[in-house]
């Protein structure tokens, strides 16, 4: 499995990975938001996603994002949450699932922003 190199902002709100494959990924906000790992976005028994896109603002962003060890990183969002801890593992399985998320959504894309 890869790691990050490099995580910065990407546009407004967005977050960029860059990878030690060479690879960059821009992950949107809401899409990382939505797959926020902790308990109370996810039941910890059974997997299922408690946090719904109907569930957070329309404006959803990072307000900061600080490293955990060297293994992930803990984000903090613009609708108080911050208990989720992404590991570069989560990260980087989350890549896959973008283009699936973005063929899902249903409001024009510049209202995401
Ligand atoms: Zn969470």
């Amino acid at each position: 499995m890869p790691k990050p190199i490099r995580i910065n902002r990407h546009g407004a709100h967005d977050i960029a990975i860059e990878w030690d494959n060479g690879q960059t990924v821009a992950y949107p906000a809401r899409f990382v938001r939505l797959n926020c790992p902790c308990a109370q976005c996810e039941d910890e028994v059974t997997g299922k996603r408690i946090v719904q896109d109907s569930m957070l603002p329309i404006l959803t962003y990072p307000t900061k994002i600080e490293h955990v060890g060297r293994y992930a990183i803990q984000i903090f969002w613009s609708d108080s949450h911050s208990t989720g801890l992404f590991t570069w593992e989560k990260l980087w399985e989350l890549a896959d699932k973008i283009d699936d998320w973005k063929g899902s959504i249903k409001l024009p894309k510049h209202s995401l922003q």
